[in-house]
């Protein structure tokens, strides 16, 4: 753990403000900041140049082939439909000439223009509502009027000129027609907060608005109060993060804003404001949105408040959050209430059209068509009133217009089947609450319901609200039901009291024992959301105290963590931690137990239940939610962490002690939880509480305890100790006479048992550093430390079963004893019996036989002395009848062994190879990039293709390919400056125990694929010949070839061998294939000895920078020959296609799998968890802001241009 901790992420030294307000803004104003202006544009020009590799550092420099599909849609997926883009030239600041060129966009709501077509932040925006007038004024150019500025554009044409007039003017006549009512052309009326900010590197403060869920930067007053910004800020990417004393930050994957207040306290006002912002930008208007688009849905249906955000389904009416909760109450069988916010799930698109349909105004029509004013609900109306009211409405139907056909059921019936069959559903509500029966009998006997009738004539939105409407209770005026009586509780507001002990609050976490001393008595009250301690409980004034929502985690400290023997903490969403103690654990239970009531919502509330140590709500991305964070309700018991997540209502539990990776970016507070097949980034919103959840989940996450069942355990359920040690001696040790026997050395034993225990997922084990005796014993003593012991407790009775003497009867027994043992035991002894079976099989080479392990393993297993040899007598029997005792699949068992074969014997060649690391059974595999935040390790099987790892790495990854992706496992030399890509059916296990210190493997894309293909495809045969510059860079024939410089030289690359002629006057010859025979080449090199690699060192200074290194190594065992030399092309071009040529030749022409994507499901081996088959880019450790970039240099390669072939 502690060197992921160290994991530092580069930072970004540019600075990433300057582009905001380019000069011409500052400068097309009013000639009176033009001085000012320009001793600016001074002050900024050394920043100027970063301007489009900082704000472009996201998104990808212009490099001309990269398409246009970039993923800002996909993010911004708030914003409003572009109606019109494209390039426009704007009309110079003052004094200048020059046009300038900028990427203009325009949707309902503004017009904007960017530096790029890429750049997510404007330079200006302009509100619709405020362009007073469009005008043509000739020569492909026409004005932008608002009040105070008019904007010159220029089009490329004509054509282009009057299509955006036509849009823009079309816009403007729309926006003002809706804001005729409405005066102002700002749309910021409803500000949070607003104000000037300084932000840093820039001399002028802008003004800035926070409004809803964006924020606002307007250069002055003036231009806010025309509306004329610099640019909006989408909060629901944003995140605010407190900086200095009066600075602080608005982060969001595109940029950084560092804003500097005025004040301290402004600056804690602005920053929440902003946070406030966030939140609502993350709650979903979406639905919301389209259910008002009815205006009479603007209001709520029962008390007429502004922007109601719940829903009756059934009822088909909208109504504000006070409302909403008497609805509630009404029960579901009346009142089916949802949030247009949050249950996102519920909104289908007929339910939708059905509230459009219906809508508030013509609801009320038939539910309130008689109230008497004395009982219409006002925006003041208390509960009790509101409460009265809706029962009235809803339950009893008091107000409701009458149907004329009220009280006779059959013809009620019989009209709600004609209804039906028409588009008129507010008749069918009228009659459905008028007590037509839903599911009355149509006498058809194909079509038997309404429903069946309604959908046989296609009328959907009458099929939705008849289904909506199958269980409701239609209104009963006859039947008073008191109106105390409420059918459906809302959660009761708890109610609690008593003496606790208490400390002072603290802005840091507890780190020492706190002693009774330091506690003082109090009166604690938890009421109507409200948590006070008093002095006494004689006492009325609250000494202080907090509000129930502020909390946003409770923890439950071990017994006699402090002076008292419970304790708990609180920690407020103000950073604040609050510290409780008494010494009566009932007392303790039930105040823990009321205060997690009263501020876990219902939704989240089954994980009272449980019985947590820590409680409370944590913002977290995963899968496709990788820019906008969501909240989650978490609970921690022991190694289980239960979360409820927001997003679908849907629970999940993470097992902490399978984790595959748990990392802390300790940067920006990111807790990385990698689980098989997903990824969870658990944020530190705020600092306190965030650092007591990771405490507690690291802690959770190690070994709990000594029992094998608390260790870290593998996807499989082995502990993860065994499994490290089990690969290790896999691959190193089943050639080590007596292994297993011999004895390491016990100073390093134990400390790498140490090391394990601590942490086991962060130690790989790795030969050169680590000792196969020394991990073998690690392995012993684990187990023979082990609390319980690998049989558990029914050790004894395999112990006795030896004693059967009848070997089926005995192989049933321990069959019999193998079925009880818990699920960890029965994993691991699987597991470590299957080794042991194959250490055995290889006895000739390491002289464990049979009997040798079962003498070394009987007691350690055991955990005995040795004496009796019964246990070994167990073990021996598990090894020789292990096929039969485990259920074996022998093919299975056979393949294996056949592996280990080949690692034998391939480790035997490999013998005198020296090198550190290179033989590494997990092999590090980076992906895109060699740094750690990108390093994969794979175990790679003796017949893994270069193909297989690339989409294990992909898979892993969870990265789509498309077809034109050519991802491609490559083979870097750092040193040589060299790369190759690996040929796709090339086996990697051989080519990565080649490789030195120096090497690595690399997947990324192979961006010159596609043209190679172009180009072999365009050619009937497979050769080539030409000029190319050489050089030998040692000679081991002694042909006395000029090392020190490059030079020309003639090549034919044939399909055998690659030939090289240094007179250039034989040229002529040459080019006529019949002349070629009688021209000995120089040289001469069988093709298959080649091995070509991209790129030259930089150091032997090749005259371009189209170079491939080759290597040649012949194939005569008895003399091995290894020659390396260089070759440097003239071209790109002409470098691509000799390696085309190379690789057609050398692979059978088949550069590329035909089915490129289809050979993907066959060569992967682990089925995907279908829940997770989505796209997920993140990497799994570095900065948010590295994740971003991930995801971002994911969808098209930023480097493409540079690192092409
Ligand atoms: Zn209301």
């Amino acid at each position: 753990m502690a060197n992921k901790m160290s994991l530092l992420v580069p930072k970004t030294t540019k600075p990433r403000y300057s582009s905001l307000c380019s000069d011409d803004e500052l400068l097309d104003d009013e000639t009176h900041c033009y001085q000012s202006v320009s001793v600016q544009r001074g002050s900024w020009c050394d920043d100027f140049g970063s301007i489009s590799g900082s704000q472009n550092s996201i998104y990808l420099p212009y490099t001309g082939h990269v398409s246009a599909s970039l993923p800002r849609e996909e993010l911004d997926s708030t914003s409003v439909p572009v109606i019109k883009m494209g390039w426009l030239d704007k009309n110079p600041p003052q004094g200048s000439l020059i046009y300038q060129r900028r990427w203009v966009k325009l949707d309902a709501e503004y017009l904007r223009y960017f530096d790029t077509e890429k750049d997510v932040y404007s330079k200006r925006i302009i509100p619709t509502v405020s362009i007073t007038g469009v005008v043509n004024v000739g020569d492909q150019k026409f004005e932008v009027v608002t009040h105070n500025r008019t904007f010159l554009f220029r089009a490329e044409s004509d054509l282009d000129r009057n299509e955006w007039v036509a849009v823009l003017k079309s816009c403007v006549g729309v926006s003002r027609a809706r804001t005729s009512l409405d005066l102002t052309f700002n749309p910021c009326v409803n500000y949070e907060m607003k104000g000037y900010l300084e932000m840093r590197g820039l001399r002028s403060k802008l003004y800035t608005v926070v409004c809803a869920d964006k924020v606002y930067l307007y250069k002055n007053t003036e231009d806010y109060r025309l509306g004329i910004g610099i640019t909006s800020i989408d909060m629901n990417v944003g995140n605010v993060k407190e900086m200095d004393r009066r600075g602080f930050d608005l982060t969001t994957p595109y940029r950084i804003f560092s804003f500097v207040a005025d004040t301290d306290q402004l600056k804690d006002q602005w920053v929440e404001a902003m946070r406030d912002s966030i939140k609502e930008a993350l709650s979903n208007y979406e639905v919301a949105e389209r259910i008002w688009a009815e205006p009479s849905n603007q209001m709520c249906a029962d008390c007429s408040a502004a922007k109601p955000e719940w829903a009756a389904i059934n009822l088909a009416v909208v109504f504000c959050k006070r409302c909403a909760g008497e609805h509630r109450g009404l029960g579901p069988s009346v009142s089916k209430v949802r949030s247009l916010k949050m249950d996102k799930k519920v909104w289908t698109e007929d339910l939708i059209q059905l509230f459009l349909a219906v809508g508030n105004e013509r609801a009320n029509q038939f539910w309130a068509a008689n109230v008497p004013p004395s009982e219409e609900l006002t925006l003041n109306s208390s509960s009790d009133e509101r409460r009265r009211f809706i029962t009235a409405k809803y339950r009893e139907g008091k107000y409701r217009r009458y149907h004329t056909l009220f009280g006779n059921q059959r013809e009620l019936n019989n009209a709600l089947c004609i209804n039906v069959q028409s588009s008129d559903v507010c008749e069918t509500l009228a009659l459905v609450f008028c007590g037509a029966d839903v599911s009355c009998d149509t006498g058809d006997p194909e079509l038997t319901s309404p429903i069946a009738l309604a959908q046989h004539h296609s009328q959907t939105l009458q099929v939705e609200f008849l289904t909506q409407n199958r269980h409701t209770e239609i209104p009963r005026s006859e039947v008073k039901v008191p109106i105390d009586t409420v059918h459906y509780m809302a959660p009761p507001s708890i109610t609690h009291n008593g003496f606790l002990f208490k400390t002072g609050s603290m802005a840091r976490p507890i780190t020492e024992k706190k002693g009774k001393e330091e506690f003082s008595r109090r009166w604690c009250v938890l009421n109507d959301g409200n948590f006070s301690y008093y002095e006494s409980d004689k006492n009325a004034t609250p000494n202080g105290g907090l509000k129930m929502k502020e909390i946003v985690c409770l923890a439950v400290n071990p017994p006699e963590t402090h002076g008292y023997d419970h304790t708990f903490e609180l920690y407020s969403d103000s950073e604040r931690l609050y510290l409780f103690g008494t010494d009566n654990p009932d007392a303790m239970r039930e105040w823990v137990k009321s205060i997690a009531k009263s501020f876990i919502p219902s939704g989240a509330e089954h994980l009272l239940l449980k019985d947590f140590e820590r409680i409370g709500r944590l913002r977290y991305k995963d899968r496709l939610n990788r820019e906008m964070s969501r909240l989650g309700w978490f609970c921690l018991v022991g190694s289980g962490l239960h979360i409820r997540l927001e997003e679908d209502n849907s629970d999940e539990t993470i097992d902490l002690q399978k984790l595959q990776e748990l990392s802390i970016q300790p940067e920006n507070e990111v807790l990385v939880l990698v689980e098989r097949g997903r990824t969870l980034y658990i944020e530190g919103e705020r600092k306190l509480d965030f650092q007591g959840w990771a405490a507690a989940i690291q802690r959770n996450a190690g070994s709990s305890g000594d029992t094998l069942s608390q260790q870290q355990l593998m996807d499989s359920d082995i502990p993860v100790i065994v499994d490290r040690c089990i690969q290790f001696i896999t691959q190193y040790g089943l050639t080590s006479e007596g292994i297993y026997r011999k004895s390491g050395v016990n100073s390093k034993i134990a400390a790498l048992l140490e090391e394990l225990r601590r942490d086991a997922r962060c130690v790989w084990l790795k030969e050169g550093e680590h000792q196969v005796d020394d991990v073998s014993n690690v392995l012993k003593r684990f187990f023979r430390d082990i609390a319980e012991g690998l049989f558990g407790a029914e050790a004894h009775a395999w112990l006795s079963a030896t004693g059967v003497s009848d070997e089926s009867s005995r192989i049933c027994q321990y069959r019999l004893l193998f079925s009880d043992l818990p699920r960890v035991n029965q994993a691991t002894l699987r597991a470590l019996v299957n080794h042991l079976y194959c250490v055995q099989r290889f006895a000739d080479l390491n002289q464990m036989n049979l009997h040798n392990l079962a003498i070394v393993f009987g007691p350690t297993l055991f955990q005995t002395d040795g004496k009796d040899y019964s246990a070994g007598r167990v073990i021996e029997d598990l090894i020789q009848h292990y096929v039969t005792i485990f259920h074996v699949n022998e093919q299975q068992l056979k393949k294996q062994l056949d592996e280990i074969t080949y690692i034998i014997k391939l480790r035997d060649n490999l013998t005198p190879k020296a090198g550190t690391g290179s033989g590494d059974f997990i092999c590090t595999v980076y992906l895109e990039e060699k740094k750690e935040t990108a390093e994969q390790h794979v175990k790679i099987p003796a017949a893994m293709t270069s193909a297989e790892l690339t989409f294990e790495i992909l898979d892993r990854r969870k990265l789509s390919v498309r077809e034109k992706d050519y991802w491609c496992c490559f083979e870097v030399n750092e040193k040589e400056e060299t790369e190759r890509p690996l040929h796709y059916q090339e086996r990697v296990l051989p080519i990565f125990h080649s490789l030195g210190t120096d090497s690595h493997l690399l997947v990324k894309k192979h961006f010159s694929m596609e043209a190679m293909l172009v180009y072999l495809a365009s050619k009937v045969e497979v050769s080539k010949h030409g000029m190319m510059k050489f050089r030998e860079e040692r000679s081991l024939l002694g042909l006395g070839l000029s090392s020190g410089s490059f030079n020309d030289r003639y090549f034919i690359l044939t399909s055998t061998s690659l030939r090289l002629y240094k007179e250039v006057r034989n040229l002529q010859k040459l080019q006529r294939p019949e002349l070629q025979c009688s021209n000995r080449p120089e040289r001469e090199w069988p093709v298959k000895c080649l091995k070509v690699y991209l790129g030259i060192k930089k150091k032997l200074r090749p005259p371009t920078c189209w170079g491939l290194t080759v290597v040649y190594e012949s194939e005569k065992q008895e003399k091995q020959e290894r020659q390396q030399w260089y070759l440097c092309c003239d071209t790109q071009t002409d470098m691509r296609e000799w390696f085309a040529t190379f690789m057609s030749i050398q692979n059978g022409g088949r550069v590329w799998p035909a089915e490129w994507l289809k050979s993907r499901s066959t060569s992967r081996s682990a089925p995907l968890d279908a829940r997770f088959g989505n796209v997920s880019l993140i990497p799994l450790r570095g900065s948010e802001n590295e994740m971003r970039n991930s995801v971002a240099a994911f969808t098209a390669d930023p480097l493409a241009l540079f690192r092409n072939v």
